[in-house]
Parts: structure tokens; C-alpha cells; sequence
């Protein structure tokens, strides 16, 4: 990667959009590159800046309703109130760029998107276990006293799932427990925390070249995000 294509990506890069090669080949570059590097600094002291002061308004109630009517039947968009659509434009643009949290979009996409940049942030960060450990009985007690749950560690290897160990990490704003699975050479992060809500069976998502899956089961949350085959991380969410 040459200069002016890693300055072309390092906005994408401050603001979590890369995936996680080109994310890889970004920061290898700037590491050995000072020019690029004071770049990435002025980016995030912008980022910083704008996130700590920009103004950020909540959207009316009354917009936000209509809104959230109109996105949710797709056969209405030809009538759409144009106007009205402007503005929600504007209003998710600020939202995204001040990176509070939204009202526009739904509750579990946000999960979805905090879960990939964690799972990213995890590997990129050498930070992807506080407690690296096979043994369920090591793992499982490590959580104690540093989370208000008792977060199921179960050891899968004989299964093809092989525990690798686990860690605190921070998802829809609480604390949360995140297991690392091992297979062949994909790393897999299984987030969990209590749940508010019925059950589901999982369902398996694609964002930013990751799949995700998320389940909700005796009244835990359950995502785990890899670059696993889809159907292979299934398989992981009906063992779990
Ligand atoms: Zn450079």
C-alpha cells in the first residue's frame, strides 16, 4: 500500500468502516510511514473534536413517528414526504457523524454494528483475551465479580469449537462477557449478557464481510460474529 492509497482509506479507518484486511494493510502502512501517520493523527483529533462538540439534536417526536411509519412499508417510498426525508437524511448524518446513539435505526442493527466492531477491535487491538484459557473451569469463574451475570462457558472442541478463552468487552452500553471459540484458523467471538426479551432461534447476518448470528435463549442475549462460514457459526449458536 502506497501513501495515497492508504490516505484514501484512513477516514474509513477512524471511523471503524474498514474491514478488517484492509484495516491491517492501513495501520501497517502508517506504522512504518510518518507522513501518513501525522495524517491519521490530525483525523483522529478531527473525529475527537467533532464527536466531543458538534451539537446533536433529537428529531421531534412527531417526525420521528412518521418516519419510522414511513421506512417501515417499503411500498409507501414513491409517496414519501420528500421534505421530511431531507431531514432525516440530515438528522441521520449528524447522528452517525457525533455517533450518539440513534433512534432512526433499529435497536438491533446498532447491536449488530457494535458487535462486528468489537469482534474487529479484539483482533486488531492484541487485546482478544483477558483470560486465555481451554478450561471452561478457568474461564467461567474469571467472570465472577466483574459482571452482575454468570455468563454459560461450555468447551465445544470435541465438537470442532476449541475455547480459546474470554474477556470483558462493551456492547449497547453495558459490560459483557465475550467467549473466543477457535476453529481451524478463524477466530470467533461469542458475546452474552442478559436478556429482555423472549426467546429467539438464530439467525444468521452478513455486515462489513463478518457473519454474525444472534440468538436469544433462557433469557440470555447470544451473538457471535466471525468470518466463519455462516452455516459453520450456526452450527456454534445450536450448540451453545
Ligand atoms: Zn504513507
Amino acid at each position: 500500500m502506497n501513501c495515497r492509497e492508504a490516505q484514501a482509506l484512513l477516514g474509513a479507518y477512524v471511523d471503524g468502516e474498514l474491514d478488517l484486511v484492509r484495516s491491517l494493510d492501513a495501520e501497517a502502512h502508517v506504522r512504518e510511514c510518518p507522513a501518513c501517520s501525522a495524517a491519521l493523527e490530525r483525523l483522529h483529533a478531527l473525529h475527537t473534536a467533532v464527536s466531543c462538540h458538534a451539537p446533536y439534536y433529537d428529531a421531534p417526536p412527531e417526525l420521528h413517528r412518521k418516519l419510522a411509519a414511513r421506512l417501515e412499508s417499503k411500498e409507501q417510498w414513491p409517496r414519501v414526504w420528500w421534505p421530511a426525508l431531507a431531514a432525516a437524511c440530515l438528522l441521520a448524518a449528524l447522528v452517525l457523524w457525533t455517533r450518539a446513539p440513534s433512534g432512526l435505526r433499529p435497536a438491533s442493527s446498532a447491536i449488530e454494528r457494535d458487535v462486528v466492531a468489537a469482534h474487529v477491535r479484539s483482533l486488531l487491538a492484541t487485546h482478544l483475551m483477558d483470560v486465555p484459557s481451554s478450561d471452561r473451569h478457568t474461564v467461567k469463574p474469571w467472570f465472577a465479580g466483574k459482571l452482575d451475570f454468570a455468563p454459560e462457558v461450555q468447551d465445544l472442541s470435541a465438537q470442532g469449537f476449541t475455547l480459546a478463552g474470554g474477556r470483558l468487552d462493551y456492547i449497547d452500553g453495558r459490560t459483557v462477557a465475550a467467549l473466543v471459540y477457535q476453529r481451524r484458523l478463524h477466530t470467533i467471538n461469542v458475546f452474552t449478557w442478559p436478556a429482555n426479551r423472549a426467546d429467539t432461534s438464530p439467525s444468521v447476518e452478513s455486515l462489513q464481510g463478518f457473519h454474525v448470528v444472534h440468538w436469544v435463549r433462557h433469557g440470555m442475549e447470544w451473538w457471535a460474529v466471525s468470518d466463519l462460514a455462516g452455516d459453520e457459526l450456526a452450527e456454534l449458536a445450536r450448540l451453545l
